[in-house]
């Protein structure tokens, strides 16, 4: 009797044993996928529709992450052409395809009032910036310089958009004015007649749009270019952001304000995801 009994608890403790494990083994793997799956949901998705397929809970008790912002069409690409570069090129080329009317190549742009940072430092500074942002937010990225030792005529310039074949080609400048008073964003857009003259004034839209969202930005609208070379040899979708104007001491100590900066492109990045749309 007592050897049958042993076995019995022997048995049973053994029965027992295996329900724990199977327990443990159950609850771990519940555990294991709860992690992939909030990881999964934190990966950018590219196709907007996705995302909510990807992180529809199944159970409202798992935990929720934070979305990436909206995502844009895949292989949307953005050509990003910090404006000028150190040394002016003063030699001349056409300022449209075809045109016998000549332009500089490139010059070195404006400088700051009160900090003289020179237009072309702010530039690459904020190209580089917007560069990050976007890649974040899924785009493909190229920029047509990240260096300021460089000689890159405004319409090579416009040649790199076109060899890409990007979806946006977005000119970053800050302006100058001979009235130290004028201050305030801006947008240059091609003007009509230029092949890509709606989706250029789309995205000018909807990148001005964004930033005036943004109380702490000065705007002060878009206008139309035709004089232009960087725009009249881009054969896609262009704009130009004059982010602010350096001859005008508050916007220039604002550019050079890193935190300023950053807002100001966060601002822009946001109308391109919703132009790419
Ligand atoms: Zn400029």
């Amino acid at each position: 009797m007592r050897g049958r009994r042993k076995k019995s608890i022997l048995l049973a403790s053994f029965i027992v044993v295996c329900l724990f494990l199977s327990f443990l083994i159950f609850h771990n793997a519940l555990e294991t996928n709860q992690v992939e799956e909030g990881q999964v949901s934190a990966q950018p998705v590219l196709e907007g529709d996705q995302t909510k397929k990807t992180v529809a809970p199944e159970n409202e008790a798992k935990p929720k992450r934070a979305l990436p912002s909206p995502s844009p069409k895949k292989n949307f690409t953005i050509v990003i052409d910090p404006g000028h570069q150190h040394h002016a090129n003063n030699d001349q080329e056409p300022v449209a395809p075809g045109s016998k009317e000549t332009k500089g190549k490139v010059s070195s742009g404006t400088s700051g009032i009160s900090t003289a940072k020179p237009e072309y430092e702010l530039t690459l500074e904020a190209g580089l910036i917007l560069e990050e942002l976007l890649s974040e937010r899924g785009f493909e990225v190229v920029l047509t310089r990240k260096e300021n030792e460089v000689d890159i005529s405004n319409k090579e310039r416009a040649e790199m958009a076109n060899e890409h074949q990007a979806d946006l080609f977005i000119r970053l400048h800050a302006d100058g004015s001979d009235d130290s008073t004028v201050k305030g964003f801006h947008i240059l857009t091609p003007a009509e007649g230029h092949p890509m003259f709606n989706q250029s004034f789309e995205a000018s839209k909807v990148i001005f749009s964004a930033v005036q969202r943004d109380q702490s930005i000065d705007t002060n609208g878009i206008s139309f270019r035709s004089d232009i070379t960087g725009f009249n040899w881009s054969k896609v979708p262009t704009l130009l952001i004059e982010m602010g104007f350096m001859t005008n001491q508050e916007d220039d100590q604002n550019l050079s304000d890193p935190n300023y900066l950053r807002k100001l492109m966060t601002d822009v990045a946001e109308g391109v995801v919703a132009y790419s749309k």
